[in-house]
């Protein structure tokens, strides 16, 4: 039903005009974990190269009409800032606090759209040029704490997440993707509409154009005098460029061994099946991938398939930070 949408050049125009500052996305999973069961987000690279992927028409095409799913980035290191701010909240009375939000941004002359997510939402403000992500944050803090909405990491384990996430980031640092809007989220396996527009894209589409965007002279005006509160926590720790994520809490040690199935020893090599290639029918032959027997943290795909794309099949992806 859903998935048979087509995706207009119009529609993807708009899309990368509203939501895309940077080329640099996630993808999520198509595999589920094995264990959790979630789909997660890794940055996508290319085949052979493991040159990181950028954003290209096509992959918004295809996220818009559900094939896949992408994660999209705020801030853009070379300028610091953003075409957009989301609210994400997904607790418990999460869309009274948006809902109050939304009302009193309106009071500033402010609109903004609410989306649908998986428990709860996430409130979309959209700017006439980029913004200074610190300035955004400052003006969303500020407003949430006359609210007394809670504001997750201060102290609390509940409460609104805001992106962009950081005042700024590196060179060469991501900051958190958001699970861009209008695609199919893999693990809920639907589309989450914004309210106030007809289901279908390109009406969704129009509502979202047509939003009144905040200038810099008014985000200028909301700010001034205005300081992030003190109690965020270091919103630098994870701007950093990360590289593959470290085995967290949440996450054991990873063996591809234990994930490919029979092997057998050539020379220095495990030799098995690429589970990325047998994703697309090849290495029907099972010997695509080669994993050292002396470190088996080391493996390759003969084929081209990057450390990503192997993960990706076995539904281990190499996560990075992401809010679906
Ligand atoms: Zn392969």
């Amino acid at each position: 039903m859903d998935r048979r949408v087509r995706a207009t050049p119009t529609l993807v125009r708009d899309y990368f005009q509203l939501f895309v500052n940077r080329r640099a996305y996630t993808l999520q999973s198509v595999r589920p974990h094995p264990e959790s069961g979630r789909h997660y987000y890794f940055r996508p690279k290319e085949r052979g190269s493991g040159a990181p992927l950028s954003l290209t028409e096509k992959t918004v095409s295809r996220h818009l009409e559900g094939e896949i799913t992408i994660g999209l980035y705020a801030i853009n290191p070379s300028s610091q800032r953003c075409k957009w701010v989301a609210i994400d909240a997904d607790y418990k009375n999460a869309m009274e606090d948006l809902l109050k939000l939304q009302y009193h941004l309106t009071q500033d002359g402010v609109e903004s759209a609410l989306e649908m997510s998986r428990r709860g939402g996430h409130l979309w403000i959209f700017l006439t040029t980029p913004l200074l992500a610190r300035k955004c944050r400052i003006y969303i803090y500020d407003l949430a704490g006359r609210l007394e909405v809670p504001v997750k990491g201060s102290g609390l384990a509940e409460g609104i997440e805001v992106f962009p996430k950081h005042d700024a980031i590196g060179t060469g640092a991501f900051g958190n993707a958001l699970r861009g809007p209008l695609g199919i989220h893999r693990g809920a396996n639907r589309r989450f509409w914004f309210y106030g527009a007809d289901y279908t894209l390109e009406a969704q589409m129009e509502f979202l154009k047509r939003l009144r965007k905040v200038t810099e002279e008014e985000l200028d005006q909301f700010t001034t005098g205005k300081e992030l509160p003190a109690d965020l926590g270091d919103p630098q720790r994870e701007a950093k460029p990360t590289r593959e994520q470290p085995a967290g809490r949440n996450q054991t040690t990873f063996r591809i061994l234990d994930h490919v199935g029979k092997t057998r020893i050539v020379g220095k090599n495990h030799v098995a099946r690429c589970p990325s290639c047998a994703e697309v029918r090849h290495d029907r032959s099972g010997d695509n991938l080669a994993i050292l027997v002396s470190d088996p943290r080391f493996y390759q795909c003969w084929a081209g398939c990057t450390k990503e794309m192997i993960r990706a099949a076995l539904g281990h992806p190499i996560r990075v930070p992401q809010r679906a």
